[in-house]
């Protein structure tokens, strides 16, 4: 089948924005052996591959990609390089205790940086800007979540330096925004046009002798091969980086939630927009709201912002049909518009979306047999950015057998509990996005909503 460009491009802000002519790698031509097989040309692949020729440069390491790297969610996303660990602290310290908690959250701060400094060190232009993460409250309710959020971080004994309340007025002189009641602080965060990244990433696993098919898709992914339509690599380590599309591959459906989320951004915005809102320091800004927004600033002075809300197909979860709503695209618009007066009327220019893998217990994993050598690393629950550099570079040392603090983190060999099976994954999903919607709602004109949260509970954690 003949190379699309234009359907690479319109399935993002951040692909179509790509410089000069989107032109695939070659396809796998024929059977091939190498000590590393990987599938999935997004961040948990790219920097598996990237951190193993990093630490053995003399690895014959493979990536096959269906589309192009970057296609999936990796190149699509908030392009928020969040800190945080993917899942719920309690349900971490349960398994791993308290201390390997906080140190794993320390890990995810230190990603951060790491990131970054390995996009300079690459030539990667990226728009990388280290400006943290504000959560605006607009309403009580939402300040009560903020609060109790930053009181959390207290309890597992971040400082004032990790995360802190802001005043109406202290937030004022980050943005200007309406309605607001109070918000969040915390350095550890940045912004990243994704699709950069991802492509200036893909090309440095190259320049270290890594191969890169693109336009190959797996067939089967085993111990010891992968079988693809142009032939099958032999490879002693097989990793499979294909997070929410996992559930397409031969018994794995049940594996993650694949959970659609949207975005839209406007028009690059004049300097007068931006003298009214300020928003000089370049945070990611999200808002307390249950179907939260995410936004950032981008290199080109547009807003992008998403949130999540998208409902799930029974039967076929990942398809390109869930990647725009209407409904969703006009609710991000109005809460844009309602947030930040000063962007009233601009062009909406992009809308687009895709699916992040989210795991029955909302924990993501990273894991490697080393009899088989089969590994996997996914299910971030939205934290990706940062997580699949982690799992990428604690992927290349349980390949390499080295033991480092990451082999130690709690979420390395953390079990995958399968979802219930359909139609019960279509209810929860319903039910999830229903339930947070209508909170949201009840939330706008004052109500409480904890009784109907309840309800979801469940599916939320454990
Ligand atoms: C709209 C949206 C917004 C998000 N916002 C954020 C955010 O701001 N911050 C954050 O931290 N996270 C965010 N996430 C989540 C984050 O993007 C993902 O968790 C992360 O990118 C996953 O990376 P990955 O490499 O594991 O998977 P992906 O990037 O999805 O890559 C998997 C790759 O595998 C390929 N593939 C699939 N099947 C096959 C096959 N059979 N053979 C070969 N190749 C195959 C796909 O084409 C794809 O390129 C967001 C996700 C979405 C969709």
């Amino acid at each position: 089948m003949s190379f699309d460009e234009t359907l690479v491009r319109e399935r993002s802000l951040w692909l179509d924005g790509l410089p000069g002519r989107i032109e695939p790698r070659p396809a796998l031509a024929g059977d091939a052996d190498c000590d590393v097989a990987i599938v999935g040309g997004g961040f948990t692949g790219l920097w598996t591959a990237y951190c193993l020729l990093d630490l053995d440069p003399s690895l014959r390491v493979r990536l096959v990609e269906r589309e192009i790297c970057g296609f999936g969610a990796s190149g699509r996303n908030g392009g928020w390089i969040s800190a945080g660990i993917a899942g719920v602290h309690e349900t971490w310290a349960e398994r791993s205790g308290e201390d390997a908690v906080r140190r794993a959250e320390r890990a995810t701060w230190e990603a951060v940086d790491w990131i970054g400094e390995r996009a300079a060190a690459e030539g990667i232009d990226c728009g990388f800007a280290k400006g943290g993460i504000l959560s605006i409250a607009r309403s009580e309710a939402q300040a009560e979540r903020i609060r109790a959020h930053v009181e959390h971080d207290r309890q597992w004994g971040w400082g004032e330096e990790d995360s802190r309340i802001l005043s109406p007025y202290e937030t004022e002189s980050r943005v200007t925004a309406s309605d607001v009641v109070c918000a969040s602080y915390s350095p550890h965060g940045a912004r990243v046009n994704p699709a950069r990244l991802a492509r200036g990433l893909a090309d440095a696993v190259e320049r270290k002798g890594g191969v890169i098919h693109e336009q190959t898709a797996a067939r089967f992914i085993e111990p010891g091969r992968v079988v693809t339509d142009h032939g099958t690599i032999r490879a002693a380590h097989v990793v499979r980086a294909t997070e929410a599309f996992t559930v397409q591959l031969p018994g794995q459906h049940r594996t993650y939630l694949p959970l659609y989320s949207l975005m839209i951004a406007t028009e690059p915005l004049p300097s007068t927009v931006w003298q009214a809102l300020g928003w000089e320091g370049r945070e990611t800004i999200s808002d307390g709201h249950h179907l939260f927004f995410y936004a950032q600033r981008t290199t080109d002075d547009r807003i992008a912002i998403g949130g999540r809300g998208a409902p799930y197909g029974l039967g076929s979860p990942v398809d390109p049909r869930y990647e725009r709503h209407d409904g969703v695209r006009e609710r991000l618009t109005r809460t844009l518009y309602d947030t930040f007066p000063a962007v009233r009327g601009a062009r909406i220019t992009h809308h687009w979306g895709g699916a992040l893998g989210v795991p029955r217990d909302w924990c993501m994993t990273v894991q490697h047999d080393p009899t088989t050598g089969l590994a996997f690393a996914g299910g971030y629950s939205g934290h990706g950015v940062a997580a699949a550099s982690l799992s990428g570079r604690t992927l290349a040392d349980l390949i390499l057998r080295r033991d480092t603090d990451l082999t130690a983190m709690p979420w390395v060999g953390h079990p995958l509990r399968p979802w219930e099976p359909e139609p019960l994954r279509w209810v929860a999903s319903r039910a999830i996005v229903g339930i947070m919607g209508s909170s949201d709602r009840v939330e706008d004109r004052g109500g409480q909503t904890a009784r109907r949260m309840r309800i979801i509970r469940p599916f939320l954690a454990h």
